[in-house]
């Protein structure tokens, strides 16, 4: 029996599907939210915001260590983990209740419980079932791990688990040397552990353009964060003290734990979209550029959608599909201009095409320019050491911007509108930048490029 018809019924709270209903609601249609855990998802509670508030800390430890160097006088005595988490949980805490409050107030319904897609536009919980005029698939991701590679929650550990750690390791392996794992790395070097990063492709965080890998390599060799790139795992042994990492090749590397960041999966197994005819490929949900599947008034956000598992990228999705069932015809999202950011020591910010892809599709029509954050005051007031490189078409606009530094994530505002309006150097170039910020590295970056260099060597 349906207990209730809705305008938009929403599969999972996380970012896409709670910014969904919250627009969905702004625009006058009657929402209901299936949420089995916490409104806010992945990203408020395991994952963007409790990383930040860890890597904030992390900060505060090195910037203790490093008084001295500002003339400073201040002693490092050690990272008090229950502090450290109590700060945390409270930043989430404060965020969950606004968040609450919101969805409440916009008079969206939440419906308590794990949700499953009984028929084309049907979601059943706990026997209860609900039925929407469009329905939208929001269930997330999950942390990934290796064929016969098992977590048991203490030795051997994910992200969740690691958010939850009472203590600092005195050493780690941190298997996966993506974003999330070189978070986890520098979080960890800063709160006093050694940590091995373990990579099997060539570089850390692979994604980003190659320069900007390259300088988060040379940062973490100063910092003194092992890692070991192009080098797979092979298997883990946990023992009485810890566990013991077995690489190709047969070198065996040893710590207190290992965290496992080899990528998050769709949470879709058995919640009942292939069976109700929704296109699927690897678990994932096939989706075009309006977030429709091929199930008429099925649409699809987030995490269980191939491309970037970002949380802007499925809000702002929600957002879309919201617009879209009222009919407002909004204006489908580029991927490639969906920001990212690595908020390691130092940062990683990127938005477009890093240089390889730009020459796959441009050829020799790319052009590229770095300006080093030597010649910028603020990064020098900040002890930082980085870049603005940018992508550029020759006579054409700036097809991708990449950052690496202290703050720079930051910096990323500014440089998505310049890709996603098609900035032009000699559009850029003239803009006046406050003085003195890291924003105007980019300003010297897009005068280098329309050839007038000021605090760089043309
Ligand atoms: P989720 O946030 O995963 O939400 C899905 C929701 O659906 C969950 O609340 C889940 O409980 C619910 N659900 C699932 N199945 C059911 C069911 N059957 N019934 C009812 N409810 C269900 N992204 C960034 O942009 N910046 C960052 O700095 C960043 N840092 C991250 C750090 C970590 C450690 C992790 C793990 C992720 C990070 N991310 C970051 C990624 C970001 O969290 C995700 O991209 C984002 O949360 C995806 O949103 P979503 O709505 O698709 O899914």
């Amino acid at each position: 029996m349906a207990e209730a018809e809705f305008d938009v019924l929403i599969l999972g709270a996380g970012s896409g599907g709670y910014s969904c209903a919250l627009r969905a609601a702004q625009l006058g249609l009657s929402v209901g939210l299936v949420e089995k855990g916490n409104l806010g998802g992945t990203c408020l509670h395991i994952g963007c915001i409790p990383t930040k508030a860890l890597l904030h800390a992390a900060e505060i430890a090195d910037s203790a260590r490093e008084a001295s160097q500002f003339g400073v006088q201040a002693t490092f005595e050690g990272v008090d983990m229950a502090g450290v988490n109590a700060y945390k949980d409270g930043v989430v805490d404060r965020l969950f209740k606004g968040l609450t409050g919101l969805i409440k107030g916009r008079g969206i319904t939440v419906i308590e419980g794990e949700g499953t897609l009984t028929g084309p536009r049907t979601v059943t919980v706990d026997g209860t079932a609900y039925s929407g005029k469009h329905v939208v698939l929001a269930s997330g991701s999950y942390s990934r791990t290796l064929p016969g590679l098992e977590i048991d929650g203490e030795r051997v550990i994910t992200s969740e688990q690691a958010l939850r750690l009472d203590r600092v390791p005195a050493s780690a392996i941190v298997l996966g040397g993506g974003v999330i794992g070189c978070e986890f790395a520098s979080v960890w070097k800063s709160f006093g552990a050694d940590v091995t990063i373990v990579e099997a492709l060539p570089r850390l965080v692979a994604v980003e353009d190659e320069a900007s890998s390259k300088a988060l390599e040379r940062a973490f060799r100063k910092r003194k964060i092992a890692f070991r790139t192009g080098t797979p795992f092979q298997s883990v042994k946990v023992t009485d003290t810890g566990v013991a990492v077995t690489v190709e090749g047969g070198d065996v590397i040893e710590a207190e734990l290992l965290l496992v960041a080899v990528g998050r999966g769709p949470t879709t197994d058995g919640l009942g979209y292939a069976e109700q005819g929704v296109a699927m490929e690897r678990g994932f949900v096939l989706a075009d550029e309006r977030c429709r599947t091929n199930v008429d008034g099925v649409f699809a956000v987030g995490d269980i959608v191939p491309g970037l598992q970002l949380a802007h990228r499925g809000f702002q999705q929600g957002i879309f599909v919201a617009e879209e069932i009222a009919g407002l015809e909004p204006t489908p999202i580029d991927e490639a201009g969906i920001p990212r950011v690595t908020y390691s020591h130092p940062e990683i910010a990127s938005c477009g095409l890093n240089e390889d892809r730009a020459r796959e599709l441009y050829g020799d029509e790319i052009t590229t320019v770095t300006f080093d954050l030597g010649g910028n005051g603020k990064s020098q007031i900040l002890k930082t050491q980085g870049f603005v490189k940018l992508v550029a078409r020759k006579d054409g606009p700036v097809v991708g911007i990449h950052l690496v530094g202290d703050r720079v994530g930051e910096l990323i505002g500014e440089a998505q509108l310049i890709y996603n309006w098609e900035g032009h150097a000699d559009d850029v170039a003239p803009l006046v930048h406050a003085h003195p910020t890291q924003n105007e590295a980019l300003g010297e970056a897009h005068l280098a490029l329309a050839g007038k260099s000021l605090h760089a060597h043309a």
